[in-house]
């Protein structure tokens, strides 16, 4: 089936995750409109018209907060130091320079964003808590360069009079027309940063978010990935400070200080990092509510930080979680999909090798988890890898995915090597996997889940996203999950769990599947359930080699049959003659076979 065909044959009444987002278009049209003619209404100076103006500035670089950190996972404390580089990029090219206003931002736009880059790529090498410590270490650099460089920046006095942006009959020298402007840009931000969470990119920071090797492995470059989220989030704090300039006239180092990257970091989580309205309301709330508790005088200060306490601990969500997380409904979604491919096409080339490994060796220190493991995948062929605990069986899985350097050996899928391969690129090549232990994406549905494996880079729809939903849907259909499709993945019972998983190998439609225990946790009846999926997959001539210690699912499904022992191959053959051999038998009860009958 041509991939065109597939797409128009979605049916269009599917609520398509990523369509659904470009349907706000005309609303956000209607809602610049409406943000113009009231801003009309809006006082031309003084305190209200401040407020609102730091609130809106403000809150676009909160919107990079909730690409960075709500979808991507990765803690930025330097938010302010991006602000302060849009600022400084405004003031110092619009007064000392004497550049047009909108040069000036671009300037320092771009230079926000070429600097969270480079702290994306610090994430090359660095994960989790030393990651937040280099955006805090680059949030005191960049306070101290404005503070001494004052030769460029004007040092702790900073920069005064820096003027508006002027385009012919837009009066932006206006006060309210200025707000205007800042809310028109607001709008889009956040418009575009709720577009991003159901895009491709944004369902890969959030697989990246909530499993880095789960992502890998579907086929997702986690590096570039995080790059980006750093790249946009720093983009949208520098844009931010550029209208902050331009709002006030006047800047200086201590505006863009650490404490005020804490404030943005609070105003997301406490209105909600997971989405931009979250993070608009709570900069609303974070700009007001100094105002609100005024008149409690000395007290104010204590009030408002245990208001602020109270509301992120007892809403991990945010404000705004706990409004969509009441109005989430997980129905079903209803109309027909096209099959999986692999339903409709035999293997062609039955029988060929498909994965070839070859003297595959993986050391841990002086331990030997794999020491010169040698074996074969046949096209359209059920292989099975068993051997006892330990034996290195993950471990084998883990090397041929890429998750782990083997220490020596060589890995050929399709004829071409992929030793040095990335996971992501692997993956690519159309190879597939699912864990031992359950590693699912637990922030997002499970329809969601499983369009991130239909949108493993090479696979034919991967660039159509209702194409992509019609696929994860037919992936679901085949593993009798379709009715779960808009519930959140953690709400599933384990087994099911394990379901969504393989949906999400089938979805990327792959040439090779490895399953790395999937009956381990599973009750008799879904371990029954399961003999019949592998069997209906089999059926189809998928190539598959699956890990279990399971000896009933096995001898269900398995064509041929490797057997491991402390790292080495001990037998490799047909399922009668392998699971004969004495030697294996004693390896696996730990005994001779007569007194394991005994
Ligand atoms: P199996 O899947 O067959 O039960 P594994 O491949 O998980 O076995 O483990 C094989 C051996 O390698 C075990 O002795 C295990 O402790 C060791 N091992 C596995 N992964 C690591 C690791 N990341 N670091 C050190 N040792 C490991
Ligand atoms: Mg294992």
């Amino acid at each position: 089936m041509s991939s065109t065909a597939e797409a128009a044959a979605a049916p269009a009444t599917l609520s398509v995750p990523s369509a659904r987002a470009w349907r706000g278009l005309p609303s956000l049209a209607l809602a610049i409109v409406a943000v113009l003619v009231a801003s009309s209404f809006a006082p031309t100076s003084g305190y209200i018209l401040n407020m609102v103006m730091q609130a809106a500035t403000y809150a676009i670089g909160v919107a990079g907060l909730v690409v960075v950190l709500g979808y991507c996972g990765q803690i930025s404390l330097a938010q302010a130091a991006f602000f302060g580089l849009g600022a400084y990029g405004v003031g110092i090219g619009a007064t000392d320079y004497g550049l047009p206003f909108l040069v000036a931002l671009l300037i320092g736009v771009g230079v926000a964003t070429g600097f969270g880059i480079a702290l994306g790529l610090a994430s090359l090498r660095l994960g989790g808590h030393y990651l937040a410590m280099v955006t805090i270490s680059f949030q005191q650099i960049v306070t101290l360069v404005l503070t001494n460089w004052i030769g460029l920046t004007h040092g702790p006095d900073g920069i005064k009079s820096i003027p508006r942006p002027s385009f012919p009959g837009l009066h932006l020298d206006r006060g309210d027309h200025y707000l205007a402007l800042c809310l028109v840009v607001l709008m889009v931000v956040t418009w575009y940063a709720w577009r991003l969470k159901t895009s491709r990119l944004g369902r890969a920071m959030q697989a990246v978010r909530d499993n880095e090797i789960a992502a890998s492995t579907c086929g997702i470059d986690v590096f570039r990935t995080k790059v980006l989220a750093f790249g946009i989030s720093a983009l949208l704090g520098g844009l931010g400070g550029g209208l902050f300039a331009g709002a006030f006239a006047y800047i200086s180092p201590d505006q863009f200080a650490f404490g005020e990257s804490i404030v943005l970091l609070t105003m997301a989580l406490l209105g909600g990092v997971q989405s931009p309205f979250g993070a608009l309301l709570g900069t609303t709330l974070l700009v007001l509510l100094p105002e609100w508790l005024r008149f409690l005088k000395n007290i104010y200060l204590a009030v408002y930080g245990a208001a602020v306490i109270l509301i992120m601990v007892f809403l991990p969500d945010g404000l705004w979680g706990l409004v969509t997380n009441r109005l989430r409904r997980a129905t079903p979604i209803e109309g027909t999909v096209p099959p999986l491919p692999l339903l409709s096409q035999r293997a062609s080339a039955s029988g060929e090798p498909a994965l070839e490994i070859a003297g595959l060796a993986k050391h841990f220190g002086g331990l030997k988890a794999l020491d010169g493991v040698d074996l074969t995948v046949r096209r359209g062929a059920v292989h099975a890898l068993i051997g006892p605990n330990g034996s290195g069986k993950t471990t084998f899985i883990n090397v041929a995915t890429g998750l782990y350097r083997p220490t020596a050996g060589r890995i050929r899928l399709a004829g071409q090597d992929l030793t040095a391969a990335a996971p992501h690129e692997r993956t690519r090549r159309g190879l597939a996997r699912t864990f031992q232990n359950i590693r699912v994406f637990r922030g997002m549905t499970v329809l969601e889940n499983v369009m991130i494996g239909a949108e493993r880079p090479g696979n034919d729809i991967a660039e159509q996203p209702a194409a992509v939903v019609g696929r994860a849907l037919a992936a679901l259909d085949f593993v009798g999950l379709r009715g779960d499709a808009n519930r959140l993945v953690g709400t599933l019972s384990y087994g099911h769990q394990r379901y969504v998983e393989i949906a999400r190998a089938l979805a990327g439609n792959p040439h090779v599947l490895l399953l790395d225990e999937p009956a381990a946790g599973l009750n008799m009846t879904e371990k029954g359930e399961l003999g019949a999926l592998l069997r209906r997959l089999k059926g189809h001539g998928l190539t598959i080699l699956i890990v279990d210690h399971d000896m009933n699912l096995v001898e269900q499904v398995a064509d041929h049959i490797t057997v491991l022992n402390f790292g080495r191959r001990i037998a490799d053959g047909s399922p009668r003659d392998v699971l004969s051999d004495p030697d294996v038998i004693a390896a696996y009860l730990g005994e001779p076979r007569e007194n394991a009958l005994a």
